[in-house]
């Protein structure tokens, strides 16, 4: 079974901003914004419907991650 280190908090994964270089924060899997209509929908499930059409066959956690220094989030694939 193939488990997101980010979300289980296994390592810390460090995600630089493509703009400046600097260390961005980790906003947690893209999923966890969809809650309006994902409470019936488990893990797996809902990656098929993050957007993404390759994050399920390929293991893969959508992370938001925000950079505090140009104010900018970006979407980085997490390998499981
Ligand atoms: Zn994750
Ligand atoms: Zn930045």
């Amino acid at each position: 079974m193939n488990v997101c280190p980010l979300c289980n908090g296994l390592r810390q994964i460090t995600v630089y901003c493509s703009y400046c270089r600097q260390p961005m924060e980790d906003q947690g899997k893209i999923t966890d914004y969809f809650d309006d209509y994902s409470p019936y929908m488990d893990g797996d499930l809902m990656k098929l419907v993050d957007g993404y059409p390759y994050t399920y066959t390929n293991h893969e956690c959508v992370h938001l991650f925000y950079c505090p220094h140009c104010q900018e989030e970006e979407v980085r694939f997490i390998k499981e």
